[in-house]
């Protein structure tokens, strides 16, 4: 397997910006541009990002209600926590939130808790509701993280069944990644509101290509108990063009 030439020095702290920024809607910066929502207008830092669809596209896998009270209750919830924590600490919201992540150990420890629930929480949901479409792409065997999820994990359904597994084996809330590593692709979880970008917090650090939420708020209204059947469903959203842009802006 090629592993891209980079070093993990410049790999997190200037391609994760570059790489994820033009994926990732303007919602993650902190820029002055015009409030996406009514919703998000009360929250002057971080703005709620639009879903790019509308709450029951998803359905079957994927419920209208639970999509509205996640992205309009939830996601905003963390950007309200971010942005009052910020303001709080006297801190200006940095260019992106990903400086956030990539910066943490430089941030007061007082705020370093902040960063990792709502800031990561943010990043975290941004990221999983681009991940999902209603019209999701397949992703192409000859695509580059295609073979590169061959060469890593077996087959493409190996891959699945890993990433399967790392999401029902997280205890209690948090999330399951795919993630660009400088030695490659790896398959790791995290809890809470924890992603990879966050230095020096987390077990396996990298850049996120894939995120499931498996907190019970992104299933239990229609899967009850049922995270293997929630995480089965997913998959038929997961929209592999977003995954695999990603993927090669990461390695670029
Ligand atoms: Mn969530």
């Amino acid at each position: 397997m090629n592993t891209p030439m980079i070093n993990r020095r410049t790999f997190l702290s200037q391609s994760a910006c570059l790489a994820l920024l033009p994926v990732l809607g303007g919602g993650l910066s902190a820029s002055a541009k015009p409030p996406a929502t009514a919703a998000a207008a009360s929250v002057s830092a971080f703005l709620l990002p639009d879903l790019g669809y509308p709450f029951d596209a998803l359905e079957p896998h994927i419920d209208a209600e639970t999509m509205q009270i996640h992205h309009g209750k939830h996601h905003a919830a963390y950007i309200k926590g971010i942005t009052q924590a910020l303001e709080k600490s006297g801190l200006q919201p940095p260019p992106s939130i990903l400086e956030l992540f990539t910066k943490l150990p430089e941030y007061p420890e007082s705020l370093r808790t902040a960063i990792r629930n709502h800031g990561g929480g943010h990043y975290n949901h941004s990221l999983f509701w681009e991940s999902m479409s209603p019209t999701p792409q397949a992703l192409n065997p000859e695509d580059p993280l295609a073979l590169e999820i061959t060469s890593t994990f077996g087959s493409a359904e190996l891959f699945r069944e890993r990433f399967s597994a790392a999401a029902m084996g997280r205890f209690g809330s948090g999330w399951a990644w795919l993630i660009a590593t400088p030695d490659g692709l790896t398959v790791t979880s995290t809890p809470n509101q924890d992603n990879p970008l966050m230095k020096g917090a987390v077990e396996a650090e990298g850049i996120p290509l894939l995120g499931i939420d498996v907190w019970e708020h992104a299933y239990y209204l229609k899967y009850q108990n049922r995270r293997a059947d929630y995480i089965q469903a997913w998959w038929n959203t997961v929209d592999w063009s977003v995954v695999s842009a990603r993927h090669a802006a990461a390695v670029a």
